[in-house]
């Protein structure tokens, strides 16, 4: 155990409130529950100072890929760090980025050909709209300026990727802040405007874009989405057919598709990348979290040839993205994301987290589904979640004022689970190492706190 003489009179708890403002958090909230003091991890479970242990069934939200203190990773960058810490990524280059580049390019879809080097997930969203921007920019379409995205989308928390994100209340503030973008509906299969069940449809929620497309797609430059999986919106799941037709509709209109894959990536949804369920190969692509297996802040901004050949030029010419970021290619990243391929190349992972999560459906549908205020379960890879209504009949949502899921998260945290819901929405996001064992603790610990709070 660390010593924690630096507090003084206080206990770590007080001392961390007096000087640390965490993220996404009201801080009046840590005076009920003052934040936990974790002191080592390994695998899917966190040790606090106390001697408590929580299983980490979000994956300390959505990184952790294999595992806390995974021993290949952790090797891989304390080697690295033998060698070289870090090194300015302009006009020089090391041996674990090119590499890196060299595994990338083998599974990532055809057409992507190059990628840029950032330190985090909303970086990297800002560069895509930033590269979509200047090529047509520089492919004599200087009107195409603006963006479409989806509603209830997320991609981070900067300026820019604040507004191709979903404009919920916390959004909203900073409207005057921000650029005007081109919302599409998303596809909602819950509540399926056209009446449709999930699974059985034509994407007939497709529409939407047809006719934004229609009415904008010449001052459009890009759109931006979350293939498959709306993450934060609450793990909304929608059709590959959709990602299909929306290859076929950007290719129609000449609008650049940019696929953020942060949370998607690397077999979370079953598959190496969310694109492969639906065969596209988009023009950009954006991948973080999962990358590094959640060890270190790295993200890389996917893109093809043809965005990359609109930028290459002579200097004087003006043509070329100068955007950089200090940490962009960290060798230490590199190395956690050099590891993580071999781990995924070697050991049947993916395969196995898919065998899991058959059997995890099956398991939570036993354990849930009739319960009186479960209204779906739904999943996709071993990502899997529990949306709670009022009334699963209407689908009416509970009054979100009522913070059941923080009641929840709050029981399920005091047994030793961390099931951080997203409003009403109740996830796992594990590890994709995750044993059954494991996951079956999670399941009957969510149940009871469920039971626990509604009964
Ligand atoms: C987490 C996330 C981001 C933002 O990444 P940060 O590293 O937190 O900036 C963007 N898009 C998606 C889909 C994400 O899940």
């Amino acid at each position: 155990m660390r010593d924690f003489e630096f507090c003084g009179d206080l206990t770590p708890e007080q001392t961390d409130l007096k000087y640390i403002w965490h993220p996404c958090s009201q801080m009046k909230d840590y005076e009920e529950l003052a934040p936990i003091v974790i002191d080592h991890a390994k695998g899917v479970w966190l040790y606090d100072i106390h001697g408590k242990k929580y299983l980490d069934i979000v994956s300390s939200w959505w990184a952790n890929l294999l595992g806390h203190s995974n021993e290949i990773i952790s090797r891989a960058i304390s080697e690295q760090l033998r060698r070289m810490e870090h090194v300015i990524f302009a006009n020089f280059t090391h041996a674990p980025a090119i590499q890196l580049a060299c595994e990338l390019a083998k599974i990532v879809p055809p057409q992507i050909k190059k990628f840029h080097f950032n330190d985090n997930g909303s970086a990297a969203v800002e560069c895509a709209l930033k590269m979509c921007f200047q090529f047509y920019l520089q492919t004599g379409k200087p009107r195409k300026q603006r963006f479409f995205c989806l509603t209830d989308g997320y991609h981070g928390e900067t300026i820019g990727a604040l507004a191709v994100g979903s404009m919920d209340l916390y959004t909203k503030i900073y409207q005057p802040m921000m650029m005007e973008t081109i919302p599409v509906q998303a596809p909602d299969c819950y509540r399926c405007p056209f009446g449709k069940l999930r699974g059985c449809c034509q994407c007939e929620c497709f529409q939407a874009a047809e006719k934004a497309f229609a009415e904008h797609a010449s001052e459009c430059a890009a759109i931006i989405l979350e293939p498959l999986l709306q993450g934060s919106a609450g793990m909304r799941v929608y059709p590959a057919l959709y990602l299909k037709k929306m290859r076929a509709l950007c290719d129609a209109y000449d609008v650049k598709l940019i696929v953020d894959e942060i949370a998607t990536g690397f077999g979370r949804t079953g598959k190496m990348f969310a694109c492969d369920h639906a065969g596209i190969s988009p023009d950009v692509m954006c991948l973080s979290k999962g990358l590094t297996g959640g060890y270190l802040p790295m993200s890389v901004t996917c893109v093809t040839q043809e965005i990359y050949d609109a930028f290459y030029a002579d200097y004087n010419e003006g043509k070329a993205f100068l955007h950089s970021h200090t940490y962009a290619g960290n060798p230490l990243g590199c190395a956690a994301a050099l590891a993580v391929q071999k781990i995924l190349r070697e050991e049947p992972v993916i395969e196995t987290a898919n065998k899991n999560a058959v059997w995890l459906t099956q398991e939570l549908e036993q354990a849930f589904e009739t319960h009186p205020h479960v209204g779906e379960i739904r999943h996709i890879g071993l990502i899997h979640a529990i949306e709670l209504v009022k009334d699963p009949k209407t689908k009416e949502p509970f009054d979100s004022r009522k913070r059941l899921g923080y009641a929840i998260y709050k029981r399920a945290l005091s047994r030793g689970l961390l099931l951080r819901p997203l409003g009403n929405v109740l996830y796992f996001n594990p590890p994709l190492n995750i044993t059954r064992e494991e996951l079956q603790t999670a399941i009957n610990i969510a149940r009871q706190s469920v039971r626990e709070v509604l009964g």
